[in-house]
């Protein structure tokens, strides 16, 4: 099949990439400059959007924020509908789904304005998170609140745009699933996955037969059927969760979905018989989907610095991905992944590489 992919960040690439091994063919488009992009080129094609459009059969993303230009000429070869995927851009939108559909989340409050910010605090109990509307991501665009502090530089800055109070969490730890749903309708997911945030930005993902309560893998797989049938979702899907408690009495909380392949899916790429990508693709394309392995595997984000020390493209046990990109502080510009012969053996490797790998801020 043509598959055309809006976006053509790194994730693109490794969609396209995923592509090319099912046999299908893949065009990028550079949602920036509007450029149509071979995957792995920086040479653009002579075509415009609309020839691309014409050209494909089934259209998707890399990325959610996709423009009410390019959704409307892509609307026909589009699985989903882009309409559904706006709410999840939205904050506000997101947690009413989320309570709609039932779904334990923090407990938020949604503000349109400075004055209304305000308000809320002055009445908020605890700790809390704010967080703007739309637009954040690795941790941008939220400030951390606490009774007694000032309120003035947080309606001078949060107060300026819609956004959420969030109560904050004490999370024993943050974990995701990521899956795909098809055509049909079908949930296909991977195991529950243990995220490490530095400075709200991922640092690693560790997968495999989890220290996780058993029954936190069916409370996510059943809220990903929920979530993702209300969407009419197709293709791979992340939803990121806090852990509250332990034991029988640990449960799920939801913070955020990401409609699209996500960073704490990139241990499938070696960790698994199926990546996330290839999920992707096979979802959107028809193709079959296998029982997904997993291999206990250490996903280390490369964050802010020049290059992947050489010996990591030494080690047997190690995939380094580099995405080609320039770095800057608190950039994610490559990602190592490691087997691991049991999961004891990640935390002495976060311990022994985080920190070398990861450049985050002055
Ligand atoms: P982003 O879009 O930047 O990923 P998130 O809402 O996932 O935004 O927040 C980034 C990180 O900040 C989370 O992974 C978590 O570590 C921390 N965080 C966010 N919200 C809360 C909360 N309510 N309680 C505790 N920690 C939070
Ligand atoms: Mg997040």
């Amino acid at each position: 099949m043509k598959v055309l992919i809006l976006g053509n960040g790194q994730l693109g690439q490794m969609l396209g990439q995923a592509s090319i091994q099912l046999g299908d063919e893949c065009l990028l488009i550079n949602t920036r400059t509007d450029q149509v992009m071979p995957v792995g080129s920086h040479q653009a094609l002579s075509w415009s959007v609309a020839d691309a459009i014409d050209w494909a059969d089934v259209i998707s993303w890399e990325h959610e924020q996709i423009s009410d230009e390019h959704v409307a000429l892509a609307k026909a070869k589009l699985l989903t509908n882009p309409e559904q995927i706006k709410l999840l851009t939205h904050r506000q939108h997101e947690k009413a789904m989320f309570e709609r559909l039932n779904l334990g989340t923090a407990p938020w409050q949604a503000f349109n304005s400075a004055d209304e910010l305000a308000i809320i605090l002055s009445n908020w109990q605890g700790r809390a998170v704010i967080k703007a509307a739309e637009g954040g991501y690795d941790g941008k665009g939220q400030w951390r609140w606490q009774p007694g502090d000032n309120i003035s530089p947080l309606l001078a800055t949060a107060g300026q745009q819609p956004g959420i109070v969030e109560a904050m969490i004490p999370f024993h730890c943050e974990v995701s699933i990521v899956g795909a749903r098809t055509q049909s309708g079908a949930t296909h997911c991977y195991p529950l996955v243990e995220n490490v945030h530095r400075d709200g930005i991922l640092s690693h993902t560790i997968a495999g037969i989890s220290a996780l309560p058993f029954h936190l893998q069916g409370i996510a797989e059943q809220w990903f059927a929920t979530l993702t049938a209300d969407l009419g979702y197709v293709g791979t899907l992340a939803i990121e969760f806090f852990v509250v408690g332990e034991g029988d009495s640990a449960t799920l909380l939801i913070n955020e979905v990401a409609p699209r392949v996500h960073n704490s899916g990139h241990w499938t790429l070696t960790g698994s018989n199926c990546s996330q990508f290839s999920l992707h693709m096979r979802a959107i394309t028809g193709a079959p989907i296998p029982p997904l392995s997993t291999q206990p595997t250490l996903m280390l984000n490369v964050i802010g610095v020049d290059a992947i020390p050489e010996h990591f493209w030494l080690r047997m046990d190690a995939s380094p991905f580099w995405y080609g990109k320039e770095a800057r502080l608190g950039r994610k510009v490559g990602h190592i992944n490691i087997t691991l012969p049991a999961l004891s053996n990640a935390q002495p490797l976060v311990e022994q590489y985080a920190e070398s790998l990861q450049r985050l801020s002055n």
